[in-house]
């Protein structure tokens, strides 16, 4: 029996090898399901199912959630060139460390980035790239893909990396029964991965391009071609397309092959990407904040299109901002109608001299709203677009500063909206189930109006809200409580400060370590930074010299725990302890004091609450003291804080 158990699976996954991997099938699909069935049959009767067996490739139940899993390796993104002056630039860099380059061009899918981690020979998970450093668990969404393999020859720790794409003629077919349409391999693609029930995976068919190996715990691949090679040798699709250049010019030449041959492809490419070949000098050349410096990804130019715009709105955003949203009428953008076009703010429809009933360029890129790029022609209807005097929502005064307006008023439904959906969003606190609608009910309903009122919500206020019924209600419950340890910079892209953005947060984060310390960045400090420019550093200390904001950020402190970063040490005498640090310390500056504090596993408030644990009082503290002494907080002195450390 366990014999026939072994053949039937070697010779099912071979036959699935031929036809997802190579797409070569040497045999009828009823053979395949003859020997299936019969495996079948076995693992029910003797309840064992070996590891590689394809009856594992269903995904089984609906998940809950995504678990969030650190990547071995850090999976890194490209950086970009769209002109060939950039690509130019990148040949430079590398020919300054590598004497003769030679270089591999393959195509650039649009798809979900995914790691897909292997240890011992077996498959072990799948998860999205996320940010890079850890992504979504989506292994049991991944199985129902038979692009990989589940047992490889290859034994060591290993992390291979690829794209999940929809081919565009398995989207088409999935369009004509579906209920609701897919309108882009791309989206359709993440979303296929990303969706909680692997049974919807399973219907939109997606597949697995490797490219990479991005972690290998023994041997090494010398070269990209070995990359290739080693992902084809153990059963991984690869695309067949990889060119090995000797020279600038046979890039250039691979690149406009691509190019072309693109056009023709069953799946959505939008570039080529160029990496150095040798991949043993790759360390020498080294990686910026984002990036590897050894590889490029050229970009295709994006679509453009003409249409007419019908008329520009004003949306107020979470900092009051007025941005205007041109309607148009619709136009189709490759494969997409499009119907609404960005510009970015009053000064823009001035530069570019953008009116109403006018004819206008709008290109799609990578956002999802096409931007206008600028007026073709006027016609005898066009007309200014009108500047609003007051806030089109709330009526209230506008300020212009520089080329935006802002409406002041910090109650303006569509601000306060806003913020609230920033705030439980995806990268800031990413609280689960938490939409714009969540926002607009809790505002009109219940009166929230500021994130911190979110942690005060009951059970009973919830149910106030239409749709939210018993499961709902604790989910939402369940996913505000998970938010109350979150890391600084997820928190500092939370609290919304404008102009602040993901990278720019993770850079503020590592560099000041608390949000105490990032309140008292001076201007020069904060500009000095690589992601951060001068109108953003100047936004960052007005933001925090604003009163209503260090109140709503106390608020929120007294009800998230932001923990630095860095790992902390659990198990240091600061394990688990809340501290404030108050008053001047003679042996210490504040900072090497809570340096200590949060490499010997506390957390640093900046304020007393009523999760502080522990108070650290120098010369001449003052309210943080008093406030600590009302609630019986733990106090001691700076001596004391020394013995600690002893
Ligand atoms: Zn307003």
């Amino acid at each position: 029996m366990k014999d026939r158990v072994r053949f039937l699976i070697d010779t099912l996954n071979k036959w699935a090898y031929e036809y997802y991997v190579l797409d070569n099938p040497s045999i009828e699909d009823r053979e395949y399901d003859k020997l299936y069935d019969e495996l079948r049959a076995i693992e029910e009767q003797t309840g064992e199912v070996q590891f590689d067996s394809p009856t594992k490739r269903v995904g089984g139940e609906p998940v809950k959630g995504f678990e969030r899993h650190a990547h071995v390796h850090r999976l890194y993104s490209l950086d970009k060139a769209v002109t060939s002056e950039q690509l130019t630039a990148f040949f430079n860099r590398i020919k300054k460390v590598v004497q003769n380059p030679e270089y591999t061009v393959e195509y650039k899918f649009d798809g979900l980035t995914m790691c897909l981690t292997y240890d011992k020979g077996k498959f072990v998970r799948a998860t999205t790239r996320g940010n890079g450093v850890e992504g979504e668990d989506v292994t049991a969404q991944c199985l129902t893909i038979k692009s990989f393999p589940l047992a490889i020859g290859y034994e060591g720790l290993l992390e291979v990396q690829g794209e999940a794409v929809i081919r565009l003629s398995v989207l088409k077919d999935y369009n004509e029964t579906a209920k609701e349409q897919l309108k882009n391999a791309r989206n359709a693609a993440a979303g296929a991965i990303r969706n909680l029930d692997p049974k919807v995976t399973a219907e939109r068919k997606p597949e697995i391009l490797f490219y990479n190996v991005n972690y290998m715990g023994e041997g090494g691949l010398a070269t990209q071609q070995e990359h290739s090679e080693f992902l084809r040798r153990n059963g991984f699709k690869v695309f067949p397309y990889l060119k090995l250049c000797q020279s600038e010019e046979q890039v250039a030449s691979a690149i406009e092959e691509i190019e072309v041959g693109r056009k023709s492809l069953d799946v959505l490419t939008d570039g080529a990407v160029i990496k150095l070949n040798d991949a043993r000098v790759r360390e020498d050349i080294g990686y910026t904040d984002k990036f590897p410096r050894w590889a490029i990804a050229y970009k295709f130019e994006a679509e453009e299109a003409e249409t007419v715009v019908k008329e520009v709105r004003w949306q107020v955003g979470r900092t009051g901002k007025l941005t205007p949203l041109a309607e148009v009428e619709p136009v189709d953008l490759g494969g997409v109608t499009v119907k609404k076009a960005t510009l970015n703010n009053l000064g823009d429809i001035a530069r570019k001299g953008v009116k109403v009933n006018s004819r206008v360029l709008i290109r799609r890129s990578n956002e999802v709203i096409p931007e206008i790029l600028g007026c073709v022609e006027h016609t005898d209807e066009s007309i200014d677009v009108q500047k609003p005097l007051k806030c089109p929502f709330c009526g209230g005064e506008i300020v212009e500063t520089g080329a935006n307006l802002f409406c002041v008023n910090r109650e303006c439904k569509p601000r306060i909206v806003a913020a609230l959906t920033h705030f439980a969003s995806k990268g800031a606190m990413d609280i689960e189930g938490f939409s714009e609608a969540t926002a607009t009910q809790l505002y009109e309903v219940l009166g929230v109006n500021k994130p911190s009122k979110l942690y005060s919500l009951t059970t009973n206020d919830v149910a106030k809200l239409e749709g939210f019924k018993d499961k709902k209600i604790s989910n939402l419950l369940a996913a505000l409580n998970k938010s109350r340890e979150v890391a600084l910079d997820r928190f500092i892209f939370a609290v919304g400060i404008d102009g602040v953005g993901k990278v720019a947060s993770k850079a503020l984060a590592e560099h000041f370590g608390s949000i105490e310390n990032l309140s008292r960045a001076t201007a020069e400090e904060l500009v000095a930074l690589d992601d951060i420019g001068d109108i953003t550093a100047q936004t960052i200390t007005g933001w925090f010299a604003d009163e209503e904001n260090l109140k709503e950020l106390a608020a929120l402190q007294e009800n998230i725990t932001v923990t630095n970063n860095k790992k902390i040490d659990k198990s240091g005498i600061f394990g688990g302890q809340s501290v404030v640090l108050t008053g001047t310390l003679s042996d210490f500056t504040r900072s090497e004091a809570q340096k200590i504090i949060e490499e010997n596993g506390g957390v640093c408030q900046s304020s007393v609450t009523s999760k502080t644990t522990l108070v650290i009082a120098g010369e001449s503290a003052g309210g943080k003291l008093a406030k600590a002494q009302k609630i019986g907080v733990k106090i001691i002195d700076e001596q004391q804080f020394k013995q600690m450390l002893k």
